[in-house]
This record gives structure tokens, C-alpha cells and sequence, in this order.
């Protein structure tokens, strides 16, 4: 079955087909870690993960690069303002290196909530210093690059194809580029390879180079370390929407001047995440949620959030509000509820999956990722005729292979007894009724039979002792 999906590129549904038959090699920009990633940018990883195992679900092999951004990301995307970095350092008055180490472990502990799957290679744009200093010399050698009072550009009139991908002529970008003017440049979508550390300021970050002290700009590092793990012509590079008109632009251009091949052959973005109104959700508006402050302190099961997120297609935005929250919420509760009946009613038989349905629900995710229909396919699954023991094999291959969702979670070890199960049932109803008594007393009794119960921030866990 073809796989298909929609190339910011060419602007349409394209079919995928590996360079390397069976491989695939995929990039995916990772965080400006000065921050808490919040949850819009959560949607955009929880997107890039559904895809990672849409891939493996069609039997390739994915190697996966994620960066980690530590530098260099400046407060205004023209090479412009102060690097996030080091504005991270000033508001909590500790480095710039610690602020990066505590953000990214944050980020990693926030993608395992989520279920989203690791990547094969974690990279760091620091650790890859050697390597951009090597690309922007490849770009000196062969013309591409002029030197300003702030440091080294890529002279993007020198790069015909220069805007493909967003659609719009450089004359068109330059418009847009001029709200935030560098006087030295020669156009203004120009863009920084390489800045010299300010005279008078001591940067916390910074590294010889040919060209005097200083750090890269922030689009060079992507090209650096996609190249250094998985060569110089690739499958998919993915990113949120608003990479498209500069970040991954520039990559292109930068990437392309420098090897004279084409540098991926897809890219895909996600939709923007919205607050009520269809403000974008980002950390600059002061108005962002993470997953830890409106999920975990609620005691809300973060897989909720990734739950919430398959019912808006990704190309298109979501909106967040409580209610949609609250909704997802009882709408995971109920298919938990199901599959946890039909894991009682089989008493753990097991039994080969449904075809039928497995190609059903591939067609949907091969469908450009078509999630809304994917999750049709498991309602519809639920419903249909089939003997139990083939249902729940079919939707528990699902939830491990692409929805993440645990849907088994409180059965799948070893599948609990009935009366364990209805004690738990009741317990839950007497935690949301607030009634702790009852609670208390249903978890004695279900310890008293044998069984330990965790109540950690994603729910209730029920093990045998
Ligand atoms: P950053 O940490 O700012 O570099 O962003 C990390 C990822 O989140 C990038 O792929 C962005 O395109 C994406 N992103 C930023 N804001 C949003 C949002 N409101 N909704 C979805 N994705 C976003
Ligand atoms: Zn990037």
C-alpha cells in the first residue's frame, strides 16, 4: 500500500519512497531549550511521532536526528536581538549552559510522557561546532558568503532558488524581512552563518574560528548535524509552520549551495496549536501551557493531551480550550473502559489480529496521517462483529504500534480479575466524586486481596503483589 504525504514543497500529496530502499532518514528541528517547551510545541513533536511510526508501521527502518538548539537562536529570527540562551541565563541568573541541561531534561522527561518514541540520535548544535565552522567554509570556498561588522552571511541573491519552498520570490521575503533591519546586509532575507561576539559584552557562549570569536547562526546547525548523520541527501525534514518562511528556507538554500544536491526530499509541517480566538500559542505572548502545569498539577494523564491531538488533522489548527480537554478526557477514559471489559470478557486469550481492519486503519494513517479516520476505524473496530479475542489483539497492535495511547494500561501486565477490576471501577468513581473515604476504603480492600495501588499523577495503577 502506497504511503502518502503531503510535501510542503511541491505543495501537494505526494507517495513516499525512500532513497535508500527499506531506510528511511528523517530530521526533525528539536527545542531552543531556554524554556519550558510548552504545548503547542508539543503538538508539533506528538505530529512528528505519529509519523516516525507510521513509517515503522510500514515496515521501514527509520533513523531519526533530533537537534537540540543551545545556541545561537537569536530573539528575533533575522539575526537580530539577544541569543535565547543567554536571555534564559539573565532571567534565572545561572548559566547558560545549566539553563540548557535543565531544559533539555525537561523536554526529554515531557516527550516520554507523551509516549513519543526517542529518536536514534540526539545531537546538541554545541557539540557540532567543528562541523558548521567545516559547512560555512564550503560556503566561503565556493562564493556564497560576504563578511558584515557582526559576522559572516550567506548572500542569499546568490541562491536562484532562494524562497522555493515558501512559495514566494526572495523580492516578496525581503518585504517581510525588513521589519527587523541589519543596515549591513546586502538584502535583507540574508541571514547569519557565523557572529562575531559584541566587543564589549562576554558571551557565556562562544568558540574560536576562522573568522574571529564568536557562535553560529541558528539555521547552520541543522544543516550541520543532518548531514553528519544521515549524508547529504535525505528523506524527511519535518518542523512546525512557521519554519517554513525563514529556518528552513535558509537551511535549504545553505545546504543546497554547499553540496549542489538536493537536500531533503520531503518536508512536512504542523498546524499551530491556537488558544480560544485563534491566537498561536508561543512563549513570547506570555500566554503558553505546558504539560506540566495544566496536565500533571491537575492530575490530568498527559496522554490525554496526545489523545486531544489526533482529533484535529495535522495540517490543520487546533484549537485548545478546557472543555476540548475535559472532552478527550472522558473520550480516553471510555475506550480505556472498553478495552479494559474486553481484556475481562477474553480472560487473556490470545488470538491473531484482524486484517481486515489492519489495512482499514493503515489506508487512514497512509492517508497523509489521517488521524480523525484512523480513530474512526478503532470505533468502528469496537463495534464490529467480531469474537472478542480478535478484537483486542487488532486494537491493542494498534495503540502499541502508532496511537501511544496505553489503552491497556491498567490490564496489560498481568490481566486483573473481575473483582479487582469493578473495585477499581468504583474506586475511580468515588476519586471523581472527591468522596477519599470511599476511596480509601476500596484501596484497602483491593491491597487486602492482593494487589498494590499506586495513585501516581497520570491516574491509578493497580499491580499484583
Ligand atoms: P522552538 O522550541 O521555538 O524552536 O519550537 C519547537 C517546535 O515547535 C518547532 O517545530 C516549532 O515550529 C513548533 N511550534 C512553535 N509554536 C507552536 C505552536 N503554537 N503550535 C505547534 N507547534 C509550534
Ligand atoms: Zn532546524
Amino acid at each position: 500500500m502506497d504511503l502518502v504525504l503531503f510535501n510542503t514543497r511541491s505543495r501537494r500529496k505526494e507517495t513516499f519512497t525512500p532513497l535508500q530502499a527499506g531506510k528511511v532518514g528523517l530530521y526533525t528541528c528539536g527545542p531552543t531549550v531556554y524554556n519550558y517547551a510548552h504545548i503547542g510545541n508539543l503538538r508539533t513533536y506528538v505530529f512528528e511521532d505519529i509519523l516516525k511510526r507510521v513509517l515503522l508501521y510500514n515496515g521501514l527502518q527509520v533513523k531519526h536526528v533530533m537537534n537540540i538548539t543551545d545556541v545561537g537562536h537569536l530573539t528575533g529570527d533575522r539575526d537580530m536581538g539577544e541569543d535565547k540562551m543567554e536571555q534564559g541565563a539573565k532571567r534565572e541568573g545561572r548559566s547558560a549552559w545549566d539553563i540548557a541541561a535543565y531544559y533539555t531534561t525537561a523536554f526529554k522527561e515531557d516527550l516520554a510522557r507523551l509516549n513519543i518514541i526517542d529518536p536514534t540520535i540526539w545531537c546538541k548544535a554545541t557539540d557540532t561546532i567543528p562541523e558548521q565552522i567545516s559547512l560555512i567554509e564550503t560556503l566561503e570556498t565556493k562564493g556564497y558568503t560576504y563578511r558584515t561588522g557582526d559576522g559572516i552571511y550567506f548572500d542569499t541573491a546568490r541562491f536562484e532558488q532562494y524562497g522555493q519552498l515558501s512559495r514566494q520570490d526572495r523580492d516578496a521575503l525581503q518585504e517581510g524581512a525588513r521589519v527587523e533591519k541589519n543596515l549591513d546586509k546586502r538584502n535583507s532575507t540574508d541571514f547569519a552563518l557565523w557572529k562575531f561576539s559584541p566587543e564589549n559584552v562576554q558571551r557565556q557562549m562562544e568558540w574560536d574560528s576562522p573568522w574571529g570569536r564568536g557562535f553560529p547562526g541558528w539555521h547552520i546547525e541543522c544543516s550541520a548535524m543532518s548531514m553528519k548523520y544521515l549524508g547529504d541527501q535525505l528523506d524527511i525534514h519535518c518542523g512546525g509552520t512557521d519554519h517554513i518562511d525563514v529556518h528552513h528556507t535558509n537551511e535549504i538554500a545553505q545546504s543546497e549551495a554547499a553540496t549542489g544536491k538536493r537536500f531533503f526530499n520531503f518536508w512536512m509541517h504542523g498546524e499551530f496549536l491556537n488558544i480560544q480566538g485563534g491566537k498561536k500559542m508561543a512563549k513570547s505572548e506570555g500566554n503558553f501551557l505546558t504539560l506540566q502545569n495544566t496536565f500533571i498539577d491537575n492530575d490530568i494523564d498527559p496522554l490525554v493531551y496526545r489523545y486531544a491531538t489526533f482529533h484535529s488533522h495535522y495540517r490543520k489548527p487546533m484549537e485548545y480550550s478546557d472543555d476540548s480537554i475535559a472532552a478527550a478526557g472522558n473520550g480516553l477514559r471510555t475506550l480505556r473502559g472498553q478495552v479494559t471489559r474486553l481484556v475481562e470478557r477474553t480472560g487473556g486469550e490470545k488470538s491473531p489480529i484482524d486484517d481486515s481492519f489492519r489495512t482499514k486503519f493503515l489506508c487512514r494513517l497512509n492517508d497523509d496521517l489521517n488521524m480523525p479516520q484512523a480513530l474512526a476505524v478503532v470505533q468502528e473496530l469496537l463495534k464490529a462483529d467480531l469474537p472478542d479475542p480478535v478484537k483486542l489483539a487488532t486494537i491493542q497492535e494498534f495503540d502499541a504500534a502508532v496511537l501511544g495511547l496505553e489503552l491497556d494500561r491498567e490490564v496489560a501486565a498481568d490481566p486483573l480479575p473481575p473483582e479487582i477490576l469493578e473495585l477499581i471501577g468504583l474506586r475511580k468513581q468515588a476519586r471523581e466524586e472527591k468522596n477519599w473515604a470511599e476511596s480509601d476504603r476500596l484501596r484497602d480492600e483491593i491491597q487486602d486481596l492482593g494487589y498494590v495501588v499506586q495513585d501516581g499523577k497520570a491516574g491509578m495503577r493497580v499491580i499484583k503483589k
